[in-house]
């Protein structure tokens, strides 16, 4: 069993953000850290318990197994996607597959080139080091890990004043595992220095009600098969959402005096939450409606759409567009966003609408909004 340790299990003298940062900076996906995401619980630990992304678990598994062949650890590894599919517990995975400690951080809390000395003079030979959002790094902070992922050495400085100067410390052979959002945003440096690059995709309705499935059980509201699918074609393809959604409707299910979550169950339970058949939320609704309301359906850039809907940019690109556009509801044009004939269908608007569409709203009450 690989052992975990969180960034603020170290040292308290080494001044650095209060562990609530990485669910603030990570959007509003993790506005709420579940308490499963913090040791065992309903976070997968093996590759069997890891459902779905096949190709990529297939990949991964012989990556490991020719690491600990050769008794070295595994190669640096970026795992990119959208937040809540799994990258952190693939990085935990793999860190119990190699018989290593994790050190968990993320890219703003490691402030300084102090802060990411500290993490990296604490890791023993074939650890790993985990940093989440690593995109988010400062550049100077980057360039230290540059040396460190190529030459296995950090510059640390000694002295003061006039005096001050820096020295090499050879560190431990270790593993990097870096998580973001979209390669993108890495600068290319940091993104050539890694030798695995891998992408997690949003998860499919079958794989999603399989989670359900298990993590209902975990919860002690077991889901039938019909229930579990439920929630899960209303997930919007992202585990962390299932999960949500499954102890949400458990709740609403528990208190009807159910004690098993069944279709009907999840239904109501979802259209009192605010997630709709088609499994958008109040936010989803919202960016298609001001596309069609203020744009006439678009093409519209993103920076506009963002600033229309008072949103950050990056959770509209990271969170709600990649499910949008997955779903078919959303088209990405050269000339920007574009709502589909499926989603003016699906807002009952039918054809692109003028200045003043008809609207009725469809699914959910309009009254529970789940931040997601
Ligand atoms: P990310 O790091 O990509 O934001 P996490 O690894 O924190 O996402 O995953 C969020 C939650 O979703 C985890 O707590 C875990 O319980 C669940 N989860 C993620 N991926 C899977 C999976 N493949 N199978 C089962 N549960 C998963």
């Amino acid at each position: 069993m690989a052992r975990v340790r969180h960034e603020d299990d170290d040292d308290k003298s080494t001044p650095r953000r209060p562990s609530a940062s990485r669910t603030e900076d990570r959007g509003v996906l993790s506005a709420e850290l579940e308490p499963d995401d913090r040791g065992p619980g309903l976070r997968p630990t093996t590759f069997d318990e890891y459902v779905g992304q096949t190709a990529l678990k297939h990949k991964l598994q012989i990556f490991v197994q020719a690491a600990r062949e050769r008794s070295e650890p595994l190669d640096h590894t970026l795992l990119h996607g959208p937040p809540g599919l799994g990258k952190t517990t693939m990085a935990q995975i793999l860190a119990h597959e190699l018989q290593v400690t994790i050190h968990l951080t993320s890219g703003p809390a490691v402030e300084h080139k102090g802060v990411l000395a500290g993490h990296l003079t604490a890791l023993s030979a074939g650890d790993v080091l985990f940093i989440d959002e690593i995109h988010r790094l400062s550049p100077t902070v980057e360039e230290s890990l540059y040396s460190a992922m190529e030459d296995g050495r950090i510059d640390l400085p000694v002295g003061e004043g006039t005096r001050a100067r820096t020295m090499p410390f050879s560190l431990a052979p270790f593993t990097l595992i870096g998580a973001t959002t979209r390669t993108a945003l890495l600068s290319a440096p940091l993104r050539e220095r890694f030798q695995i690059v891998e992408g997690i995709e949003l998860y499919t309705d079958d794989e999603l009600a399989q989670i359900v499935t298990r993590t209902s059980k975990i919860l002690g509201m077991p889901a039938t098969e019909s229930g579990a699918l439920e929630i899960g074609r209303r997930s919007r393809g992202t585990p962390r959402i299932a999960n949500r959604l499954t102890r949400r409707v458990r709740d609403f299910a528990q208190v009807r005096g159910r004690t098993a979550i069944d279709r009907p169950d999840a239904e109501h339970a979802l259209a009192q939450l605010g997630v709709d058949p088609q499994g958008l939320d109040a936010t989803d609704r919202r960016i298609l409606e001001a596309i069609v309301e203020v744009y006439e359906g678009g093409p519209v850039g993103i920076e506009a759409l963002a600033a229309t809907l008072g949103e950050p940019r990056d959770t509209l690109e990271d969170v709600y567009e990649p499910f949008l556009l997955q779903r078919g509801f959303l088209a990405r044009t050269p000339r920007g966003r574009q709502v589909t004939r499926k989603a003016l269908e699906h807002l009952e608007l039918g054809d692109k609408p003028t200045q003043t569409p008809r609207r009725k709203r469809r699914g959910g009450d309009g009254q529970g909004q789940l931040d997601l």
